[in-house]
């Protein structure tokens, strides 16, 4: 079975000189629930953005459904779904205008545009902030909107940048309990950003870490866990931050 993304060879310098990715691969299946992780700074962003069209790449190559998406960002659109802080939305408009407009620009009708608005702000408990401008909204709540905005068109792949910041526990369980579905039942493709190392580890069926600008591990969770330390079965958190201070005190060491 064909990769859904297959990312080769990705490098990109920001014009102050950064080196931000540094020839990343990777292959990413669909209906994977899959999780990039990594320190502050190590590039994951700039790798979301640029396979969202948001950003261009300097030189490596990545086709999303077969598809090359600087190619045809149209089609691209249609076929993602892409829940980040840095989405723009109207802050004096209400979550449902928002919602029926969003849905009116990847072509609904009217009534399918309410009823997909409706369905969503059930699904992301937002229907006592359904009137609400998005100004108003907590921090959490403008991540559900965020989440539900990205869904209106049926993504069959579905990014979502630390899409819990700011939520409270009951909020994310909601949150996980729709993104759940949706992969499990409907086969959607999640590619998860998170500094949430327990959710990653509860929901994720693959995983990243990205260091610096470059794939440090690719694999299964249970893989990264044994590498670390094939004695005690560690948590993915107690893991990661083991891999990671290694990491860097072999660079402090070499400096
Ligand atoms: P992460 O998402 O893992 O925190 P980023 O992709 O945001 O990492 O950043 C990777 C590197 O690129 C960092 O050194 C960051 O400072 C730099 N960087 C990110 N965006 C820009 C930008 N617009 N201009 C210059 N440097 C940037």
């Amino acid at each position: 079975m064909p990769a859904e993304i297959q990312i080769q060879q990705l490098f990109k310098k920001y014009p102050n000189g950064t080196h931000a990715l540094k020839g990343v691969s990777l292959e990413i299946h669909k209906g994977q629930f899959f999780t990039l992780l990594g320190p502050n700074g190590a590039g994951k962003s700039t790798l979301v953005k640029i396979m969202t069209t948001l950003i261009n790449k300097d030189s490596g190559s990545f086709l999303i459904s077969g598809i090359n998406p600087e190619q045809n960002p149209s089609k691209i659109q249609n076929i993602i779904g892409v829940a980040s802080q840095d989405n723009e939305i109207d802050p004096s408009e209400t979550v449902e205008s928002l919602m029926i407009f969003q849905g009116r620009l990847f072509g609904l009708t009217r009534p399918e545009a309410n009823r997909r608005a409706n369905e969503l702000i059930e699904w992301f408990q937002l229907t006592t902030e359904r009137s609400k401008k998005a100004s108003a909204l907590s921090g959490g709540n403008k991540r559900r909107l965020h989440c539900a905005l990205a869904l209106v068109h049926r993504p069959q792949i579905l990014f979502l940048d630390e899409p819990t910041v700011g939520m409270d526990p009951v909020a994310r369980a909601n949150f996980w309990d729709v993104i759940i579905a949706l992969n499990r039942k409907e086969g959607v493709t999640v590619f998860l950003t998170t500094q949430y190392l327990d959710e990653a580890e509860k929901h994720a069926t693959g995983m990243a870490l990205m260091v610096g600008g470059e794939i440090s591990y690719s694999g299964s969770i249970a893989g990264f866990k044994q590498m670390v330390n094939p004695e005690d079965e560690l948590s993915l958190d107690d893991s990661y931050l083991h891999y990671v201070k290694t990491l860097s005190n072999q660079e402090s060491l070499i400096q």
